[in-house]
């Protein structure tokens, strides 16, 4: 099979291929994830032409979670007019997605895929207030979906209340004069941000979006210019997966970011993007079953970046 090929891909029978993996355990970081179902399993691919192929399952909402970054990254880099770019690393940090830990020298956060980058991100975009920001982020995701998102409130809340390691990254960015906005704040707007819903379909979309240099394959709207979808798609590239970016890039070659809640975003430059969801995690945080999909794929399809080699 080719590239060509993803036209006609049948997802069902890849979901059935990875369906009898049991690896892994649910998150339990807030008790709307522990409760996840872990044999939920869905896939979706949206093509560049805007073709859609669906598994069953596609349309099982989830909480974002991480899977948000990419796109908090890019609305970043659009609402400061670059400014962004300088105010985050971009390194890859070998290290857990919430590690208590800024760029030596600059106080910066490392890379905009782990925990301190995106809620600087978050903090970063338009807005002006706490609900300002929660209101353009949201508008923003929807325009990479290319339909309108809800939000899980009660996700939101349990992130916000919860989530004592990003509490202690806002505070220390705060002391190091990297983030403007309240600590406080700037948690409660990343907290909802992670809460926003989507299906394996609506996230396929969204890395399109960005397999697109920014244009959504499905409605056509311009969400961000190609200059700032090929910098969120390059650091994907090297950070999306946590400090298991090296294992992935070899084993499935596909810029990426996976979230703790089972999803796994992909954007393939010019070709397509593609969603798996199924909740049980390894230890860095990577859909076990997701891993294996997006192998499977990337392999099935030629999608390896480095596939010619
Ligand atoms: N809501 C999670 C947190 O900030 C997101 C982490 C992830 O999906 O990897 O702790």
């Amino acid at each position: 099979m080719s590239r060509a090929d993803a036209r006609t891909y049948d997802l069902d029978a890849l979901r059935d291929r990875v369906a009898g993996e049991s690896g892994g355990s649910v998150d339990d970081s807030i008790p709307q994830l522990a409760q996840a179902d872990p044999s939920l399993c869905g896939m979706a691919l949206v093509l560049a032409d805007g073709t859609t192929r669906t598994s069953a399952q596609a349309d099982v909402a989830f909480s974002i979670q991480s899977a948000v970054k990419p796109f908090l990254f890019a609305l970043a880099i659009l609402d400061t007019g670059g400014r962004a770019l300088d105010r985050i690393g971009i390194e890859p940090t070998g290290e857990s997605f919430d590690a208590i830990k800024l760029e030596s020298g600059t106080g910066r956060p490392p890379n905009p895929m782990v925990n301190a980058g995106a809620l600087l991100t978050a903090a970063l975009v338009d807005g002006g207030d706490v609900r300002g920001r929660d209101e353009r982020i949201w508008r923003g995701l929807c325009a990479f979906a290319g339909r309108e998102l809800d939000v899980d409130e009660d996700v939101a809340h349990s992130e916000h209340l919860l989530g004592d390691r990003n509490h202690a990254l806002a505070h220390l960015m705060r002391a190091e004069g990297t983030l403007e906005v309240g600590a406080d704040d700037a948690v409660a707007v990343y907290a909802r941000a992670c809460a926003v819903l989507v299906d394996a379909d609506a996230l396929a979309a969204m890395g399109a979006t960005l397999a697109c240099g920014g244009r959504n394959p499905l409605t056509g709207e311009r969400v961000v210019p190609p200059e700032v979808a090929r910098d969120v798609v390059a650091v994907m590239a090297t950070c999306g997966v946590y400090d298991g970016s090296g294992r992935w890039m070899r084993s499935v070659g596909v810029p990426a970011k996976s979230s703790v809640s089972g999803a796994i975003v992909m954007s393939v430059p010019g070709v397509l993007g593609g969603a798996v969801v199924s909740p049980p995690l390894d230890d860095q945080g990577t859909s076990v079953r997701g891993h294996l999909a997006c192998e499977a794929l990337s392999a099935d399809l030629d999608l390896h970046v480095f596939g010619s080699l």
